[in-house]
C-alpha cells in the first residue's frame, strides 16, 4: 500500500516549516542533522480524517546557492514530480509576489491539484486578505496562520478531498519486490541496469498514480521481481537530484514498497554516515537488508581485501550484523549474477516462519544453558515463544516482568535464533509481553 504524498511549496519565509511541524505533529519524521541547516526534517507521515499521507517540505532541500527564483523553481518541480497534491504556501501580510507569480505559473502548467496555504493571517481582522489571492488563478486560497494553528481544519479537508485514492500494488504476493538504494552516485542505476541487462524487462512506466514510479519487472529462475521506484535514478539533470535530502526522501518511498533493500555502497569511496542513515532507514521499517560493495573493479586489492573490507562494515553497520555482504562491479558486471539469487534467498528468510514447537525447543534449552542474570535480585524468566507475524520475522517473548528483560539478553536469543535458522539478510523482532 502506498500512501499519496503532499508537498509544501513557496518561497522563503512564508511559513513552511512551521506548516510542515503543525501538519506533522509530534510525529516522527526523518531526523536530518546536518549542520548548519536549520530546518532538520523534511518528509513525514501525517493523517487527516483517517487519510494518511506523506508530506514534503521542498523548502527543506538545499537547492544550493541559488538565486531565490531558481530556488523557487526548481522546489516547484521537485513538487510536481513528487506530489500527489501540492501545498503552496503564501504570505497572506505580503500579498502576492513576483515569486508567489512564477510558483503558481509552474503549477498551473502541471495538472496536479494545488491548495493555497494563505499563511500568517494571525486573527480575524486579517481574514479578508485571503481574496488577494483568488487572483492566483489556481487552487482554493484558505486563510491559516501556522504560528497559532488556525485554519489547519480547513486547509487539511481541502487538501484531503484531492487524495487520489489509495493504490494497491499491482504485484501478487509471490512477486520479490526490490528497491536499489544508496546515496547518489554510489552506482544504484549502473547496478539496476546490469541487472536489468540480460533479462527481459517490463517497465511500467505509473507516472500520475500515486506510485508515480517506473517498476521494473524481472523474471529470473521462475521467480518474479520487480526493481521499485527507479525513476528517480533516470531522470537526470534536475537541481535537487544529487542533493542528500532528495535521495533520503526517494529512498524512503522506494523503501516503503520494498521486501528487500540492497543498500549499495561506493566501494572506492568506502563508508560515510549518509551511508549509514539510508540502511537506517530499511532496518528500521523492518525490510530484508544487503549490502553491495560496488565499483569493486576501481579497488586496488589483494587476496585479503574482502574480508577485511567486510570486517569494516561490520563495524561501521552494527546494527546491519544479519546483512550478507557482497562485493561487484556494476561497470564490467562482476559477480551481479550473484544479486538475485541472494536477494530470493533473504526474501524467503525475511517471510520464515518457525514451527512453535521447534521455536520453544531452541529458546528453551538456550534458556537453561545461559539464564539471565539476576539483577537487584529478581531473576527473569521466560516461559515462551511464539511466532506471531512474519517479514519481518516477530515473536512475542513471554516472560515473568518485561522489566527484565535487558538488551543483552534480547541479543542473546536473537543471536540463538539466528544460529539456529535461515534468517540471514531479515531483521528480527522480539517482543517482551509479562505472562499472566
Ligand atoms: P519557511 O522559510 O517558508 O519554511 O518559513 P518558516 O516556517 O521558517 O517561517 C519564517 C518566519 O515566519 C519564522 O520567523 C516564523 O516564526 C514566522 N511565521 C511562520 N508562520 C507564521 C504565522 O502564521 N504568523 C506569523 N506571524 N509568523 C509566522
Ligand atoms: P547513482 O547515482 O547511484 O545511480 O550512480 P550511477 O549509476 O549514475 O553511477 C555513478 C558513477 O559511477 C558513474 O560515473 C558510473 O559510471 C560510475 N560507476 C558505476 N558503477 C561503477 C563500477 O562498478 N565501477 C566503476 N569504476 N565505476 C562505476
Amino acid at each position: 500500500m502506498t500512501k499519496p504524498t503532499v508537498a509544501i511549496v513557496g518561497r522563503p519565509n512564508v511559513g513552511k516549516s512551521t506548516i510542515f511541524n503543525r501538519i506533522i505533529g509530534q510525529r516522527m519524521a526523518i531526523v536530518e542533522d546536518t549542520p548548519g541547516v536549520t530546518r532538520d526534517r523534511i518528509y513525514g507521515n501525517a493523517d487527516w480524517v483517517n487519510q494518511e499521507f506523506h508530506l514534503i517540505d521542498t523548502g527543506g532541500i538545499d537547492t544550493g546557492d541559488e538565486p531565490l527564483i531558481e530556488q523557487v523553481r526548481s522546489q516547484a518541480e521537485l513538487a510536481i514530480e513528487e506530489a500527489d497534491v501540492i501545498l503552496f504556501a503564501t504570505n497572506g501580510r505580503e500579498g502576492i509576489t513576483p515569486a508567489d507569480e512564477e510558483v503558481a505559473r509552474i503549477l498551473r502548467g502541471a495538472g496536479k491539484p494545488v491548495v493555497i496555504g494563505v499563511n500568517k493571517l494571525d486573527n480575524w481582522q486579517m481574514q479578508d486578505f485571503v481574496y488577494e489571492f483568488y487572483n492566483l488563478g489556481i487552487g482554493e486560497p484558505v486563510a491559516i496562520s501556522g504560528s497559532h494553528g488556525s485554519g489547519f481544519g480547513d486547509l487539511l479537508d481541502e487538501i484531503v478531498k484531492h487524495l487520489p485514492e489509495k493504490d494497491d500494488d499491482p504485484y501478487d504476493e509471490e512477486t520479490i519486490r526490490l528497491a536499489v538504494i544508496g546515496r547518489p552516485n554510489v552506482g544504484k542505476s549502473s547496478l539496476v541496469n546490469a541487472i536489468v541487462g540480460e533479462e527481459r524487462v517490463i517497465v511500467s512506466d505509473m507516472a500520475g498514480t500515486t506510485r508515480d514510479a517506473i517498476d521494473t519487472e524481472i523474471h529470473q529462475d521462475g521467480q518474479d521481481y520487480v526493481l521499485i521506484d527507479t525513476a528517480g535514478m533516470r531522470k537526470r539533470g534536475k537541481v535537487y537530484e544529487n542533493t542528500e535530502k532528495y535521495s533520503v526522501m526517494r529512498a524512503m518511498k522506494a523503501i516503503e514498497r520494498s521486501d528487500v533493500a540492497i543498500v549499495v555502497i561506493d566501494g572506492e569511496q568506502g563508508v560515510i554516515e549518509h551511508d549509514k542513515k539510508i540502511a537506517g532507514l530499511a532496518h528500521d521499517e523492518g525490510r530484508g537488508i544487503m549490502l553491495v560493495v560496488n565499483k569493486w573493479d576501481a579497488v586496488e586489492k589483494d587476496g585479503r581485501t574482502m574480508k577485511q573490507y567486510t570486517e569494516l562494515l561490520r563495524e561501521e553497520f552494527q546494527f546491519l550484523t544479519y546483512a550478507p555482504v557482497l562485493f561487484m562491479s556494476a561497470a564490467t558486471g562482476a559477480r551481479v549474477q550473484h544479486i538475485l539469487p541472494k536477494v530470493k534467498e533473504v526474501a524467503e528468510n525475511h517471510n520464515m516462519r518457525l514451527p512453535t514447537h521447534i521455536l520453544n525447543e531452541v529458546i528453551m534449552d538456550a534458556v537453561a544453558v545461559n539464564p539471565a542474570p539476576s539483577d537487584k535480585g529478581r531473576r527473569l524468566r521466560i516461559n515462551y515463544i511464539t511466532q506471531v507475524s512474519t517479514a519481518p520475522p516477530t515473536f512475542t517473548v513471554f516472560m515473568n516482568d518485561p522489566e527484565l528483560f535487558h538488551f543483552s539478553y534480547e541479543r542473546f536469543l536473537e543471536n540463538t535464533l539466528r544460529r539456529s535458522f535461515q534468517l540471514e539478510g531479515t531483521p528480527l523482532r522480539l517482543l517482551a509481553r509479562k505472562k499472566n
